[in-house]
């Protein structure tokens, strides 16, 4: 029989060195797996590059790990590793192919290892951070809900009607692109960002495809599209913000388990009757987020409102329509 139980390191706030971070396993400290896999830190030539982290000290890709057994290592993670690699390999159209739920644990492993390298942070005595996530009431219940949805990596689940995340796999234009790798991820609002050579995934967690629907024509303009990098920049702002504004936590549930059962099934529900789902959308805390994208252009804000009803757009033209751009020429 399969052991469908559930681990929720958040009933006891059990984050630790010696916690496994996916079954919660008693483990040493020398056991560990990297947020960014091997693969893609050979690929990629990370290992020593630098990371920022939210408590503003700096690691390395490689120096980033976090606590997991052997079982889960061999078992969960390096599999599905393996599957991502040879897609990515691939191209978007690997990545296209991949099944959703599988690019979704992948993102999800990622962004919680930098999520649970937090909380390890937060659970030491000596450490008191400016902002703690781990004291915010509903950021943690946010986490929880995730946490729950990241089991899947671990014991079979089926969702039922849903993907707990938007997911937009994108093609970037090589002319103007200099970046081999980039990475982006926004612990509160639980949007992340990955681009591996001409392949750019934007994720935005645990909104159960609400973003993607709701920016649903937009991906369809660019499709079929090679992207600029500062089209796929304020591709990626308009994700983030929406995700900045999106403001319901889904619910999820589980089906009653028979003993026969080999997998969870799992059901989930928004609170879209007492909650807006979108807080509204203010035109200058997206520019400030554009900017924010922008950032390697020196694009500046007075410059992305100068047409305050119409903000400056890379992607579309004045009809919504796909703007093709090959090079960028700086506006002077
Ligand atoms: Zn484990």
């Amino acid at each position: 029989m399969i052991d469908l139980t559930l681990y929720d390191p958040f009933e006891r706030m059990q984050f630790s060195d010696t916690n496994c971070f996916l079954c919660g396993t008693i483990i040493t400290q020398e056991h560990r797996a990297p947020v960014f896999a091997e693969w893609l830190q050979y690929k990629y030539s990370l290992q020593n590059k630098e990371l920022l982290l939210l408590d503003k000290s700096v690691t390395t890709f490689s120096q980033l790990t976090i606590p997991c057994c052997d079982r889960c290592h061999t078992h969960y993670l390096l599999p599905l590793e393996a599957e991502v690699e040879q897609a990515a390999a691939k191209g978007v159209e690997g990545l296209q192919a991949l099944p959703p739920q599988r690019l979704f644990q992948w993102i999800g492993k990622m962004y919680y290892g930098s999520l649970v390298t937090e909380l390890i942070k937060e659970a030491n005595p000596l450490v008191m951070p400016e902002y703690a996530v781990s004291e915010d009431p509903k950021m943690l219940g946010k986490f929880r809900s995730f946490y729950q949805v990241l089991q899947s990596l671990r014991v079979p689940m089926v969702f039922s009607d849903f993907l707990p995340c938007s997911l937009f796999i994108l093609e970037v234009d090589p002319t103007e692109d200099e970046l081999p790798f980039e990475y982006q991820d926004e612990l509160t609002t639980m949007s992340f960002s990955i681009k591996m050579g001409s392949a750019a995934i934007v994720c935005t967690l645990l909104d159960n495809g609400i973003i993607r629907r709701a920016l649903g024509k937009l991906y369809q303009v660019t499709e079929g599209h090679s992207l600029h990098p500062i089209q796929l920049a304020e591709f990626k702002a308009r994700v983030f913000y929406a995700a900045y504004i999106f403001s319901v936590v889904p619910e999820y549930f589980i089906r009653p388990v028979k003993p026969e059962d080999d997998h969870l099934v799992l059901d989930t529900l928004i609170d879209d009757v007492t909650n807006e789902i979108f807080n509204p959308w203010e035109m200058t805390a997206y520019a400030h987020m554009l900017e924010e994208m922008l950032k390697p252009w020196s694009i500046r804000e007075a410059e992305i409102l100068q047409n305050p009803k119409q903000p400056l757009s890379f992607l579309l033209d004045e009809e919504n329509n796909f703007k093709p751009m090959e090079r960028y020429l700086k506006q002077v």
